[in-house]
Formats: structure tokens, sequence, C-alpha cells
């Protein structure tokens, strides 16, 4: 993520801002811009930045950001769409009229800009359920039945065609944390689950129908394998007891699908961190010449050789200090993984697919080239 400036004083400024704390202008993000930008009312009940002399581009706010307070994202004034290209991804939000529903709707779209933002930087491609009905992407935000209901099924966070089905429950920050204990897992989060999710998305886009698809089996192994029997193996026996030599998870020894996009959420973190730590010009220069140092780069998408190798010497440094700061406050460890070296081939993959699938197009003309 960025680190953004107001553009009317010059104050520091976070994606999640409505507002400026130091001049009081509003915030919102600039997808054409990919950053957060200090508007001004302009003619027409539209919106412009203030040096709009220079810049003819007129914006109107999300109907989730000025209806519900749910989104700050600003949307083309040219685009007739009422809701900014993450929000009009959603098609199922939770029930309003219910308690605590619009705070876990807040969470959930907040969660999806960071994600929809990453897509955005990586420059893959996105295309909604609105233009391919059968394979487009599209988000539910759907509830468990009330206790008691006949027949009825929880709802499973997952992803089919396109579709990508997150449990509200998971937006409750005691409820996912009781999960995460019963699941065993050391890392549970609402972006994890975004991120997640898309990678089953991205294998269908990327993978499935393309050359690719040998070397993914060679590295993650064959999805043919049956995934239901799969699954109910996996949670009876559990992981095998070595599966950290091979994987980033447990879930991930489920089955390649599951491999895939529990690798693909890790390059997803890896390159948002990256990015963060770049741009707020994080050094590491130890006393020690044996300890980890850094200069963290911009994030180095694109098809120059050694961009891998760049993230993942960074990475180690960055992940070691984010820990270390973690535990000096008594948190738990921020990045609590170990990545062996099959793992390591699989995360290069994954940046060798999307910096093969980079869309440059997306950066120049912003989001008028992200088909939504
Ligand atoms: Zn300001
Ligand atoms: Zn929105
Ligand atoms: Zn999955």
């Amino acid at each position: 993520m960025k680190t953004d400036h107001c553009d009317h004083c010059g104050q520091v400024v976070f994606f999640e801002n409505v507002q400026c704390v130091k001049c009081g202008h509003l915030l919102a993000f600039l997808p054409d811009e990919m950053q957060i930008g200090s508007l001004e009312e302009a003619e027409d009940g539209l919106w412009r930045k203030p040096d709009a002399k220079n810049n003819k581009a007129r914006y109107r706010l999300c109907a989730n950001y000025t209806e519900h307070q749910v989104c700050n994202w600003a949307v083309d004034s040219d685009d007739s769409n009422p809701l900014c290209i993450s929000c009009r991804l959603t098609q199922v939000i939770p029930n309003l009229n219910e308690p605590g529903k619009k705070e876990a709707w807040y969470k959930l779209e907040t969660a999806k800009r960071r994600l929809i933002y990453t897509l955005l930087a990586l420059k893959l491609p996105i295309t909604g359920r609105l233009e391919e009905p059968e394979t487009g992407l599209s988000f539910e935000f759907l509830s468990d039945p009330e206790p008691g209901t006949p027949d009825a099924e929880p709802v499973l966070t997952g992803h089919d065609n396109g579709k990508i089905v997150i449990n509200i429950a998971e937006a409750d920050d005691s409820e996912r944390e009781k999960r995460r204990h019963a699941m065993h897992e050391p890392y549970r989060t609402l972006l994890g689950h975004f991120r997640h999710e898309i990678g089953h998305y991205y294998w269908d886009q990327l993978i499935k129908d393309s050359p690719r698809l040998e070397a993914y089996r060679h590295l993650f192994g064959d999805e043919r394998a049956d995934y239901g029997e799969a699954l109910q193996k996996h949670y009876k026996d559990g992981a095998p007891a070595d599966w950290n030599e091979r994987f980033i998870s447990t879930y991930a020894t489920a089955h390649p699908w599951e491999d895939w996009a529990e690798s693909w959420a890790h390059y997803l973190h890896m390159s948002d961190a990256l990015e963060t730590a770049s741009d707020c010009g994080l050094h590491l220069k130890p006393a020690r010449s044996d300890e980890p140092k850094m200069k963290a780069t911009a994030i180095p998408v694109g098809k120059q050789p050694d961009s891998f190798q760049v993230m993942v010497n960074n990475w180690y440094p960055l992940t070691y200090v984010l820990n270390n700061l973690n535990r000096g406050i008594g948190l738990p460890d921020g990045y609590p993984f170990v990545i062996s070296p099959p793992v390591l081939d699989k995360l290069r993959f994954i940046h060798e697919t999307i910096s093969a699938n980079a869309n440059p197009v997306l950066r120049t003309k912003g989001l008028k080239a992200v088909r939504v």
C-alpha cells in the first residue's frame, strides 16, 4: 500500500480515511490515479482535485460512500454506474435490518477494497459478473441460517466459477478468532480470506486453460484428484507431519487447488507489505554485518528476471523486524510462517504467472481499462 498525502495541506492520509484531520477536506480513493485524493466541490454536485486547472477529471462518490458510509472510493463522472469498481462487484450484501450487520458489511468492503487495490497494482485483469455472467467476478456476503431452521446448511466461504462467498460471521473478530483456534491456524483474517478465494478465481483465469497448466501440476500436484474426497480426508486425518517442508500452511496440503490459493494469498501478502515498506522508505542498517539488512524497493512487478529474487531478499529482513516489533509490544507474530524451498518455487511461479499476465494498459488508462 502506498503512503498518500492530502492534496490541500500535505498531511499524511490513509487508505480508509474519509476526511483530512488537518484541513477537513473530504477524501476519496481515486482509482484512475491509484491514490487517495482530497477533493473539493465542483459543478453539478461533482468533485474535483484542487489542481483542477490542469486536471479536468471530475468524480462522483460511490453510492455506498454517500448512502451507507461503508466505502470511500470515487467514480469517474462519466461512468454511469453509481457504485465504485469495488462495490459493484458485490452482489449480495448483509441484511442491514439485523443488529451488527452494517458494521460487518463495512469490515467486509474495507478488506475487499484492499484486495482490489492490490489486484490493480499488480495490473491483473478483473472481469465482473455483469460483463461475463458465467465466470465473471462477484462477491456474496451471506449469513448462516438461524439456529433451528430445518435442513439449513451453514454458509461455506468459498469460490465457484468467479462467485466468491464470504460467511459474514468471519467479520466478527471474536467469532473468527474462535474458528482460528478450532482449526489450529496461526493466521486468519478477513483480508486473508479475500486473498485466498481470489486465488481460485485467478487459477481459473490464468492456469486452467493456459500452457502453464503442466508446470503448475509439477509444482502443486494434479488438481484432477477428487476435490470432495481430498477435503474429507484432510478434515479427518489432518496434514502430514512434514507439511511445513513443502507447504505454506496445513490447509494447503488438502488439495492442489488449495495449495495454489494459499500460496497465491501469501504472494499478495508479500507484495502488499513490501510496497508499504518501500513507500515508507524502510531501511534496516544493523550494526553487525551478519544481521538482516534491507533497502525496500518498489514493487517489482514485471518481466525483469531477478524481480522475484528482489522480493525475497527484502522479505526475510522485513518479516524478521515485523515479528520482533510485535513481540516487543506483546503481540503474536505478525508473520507466523516459514517459507521452505519448495514453497519458494511455488511463489516464484505465481510471480511469473502474474508478471506474464500483467496488463500495462490498466496503469495508464486507469479503471476505464478494467472491464467490470
Ligand atoms: Zn488536508
Ligand atoms: Zn464503493
Ligand atoms: Zn480454497
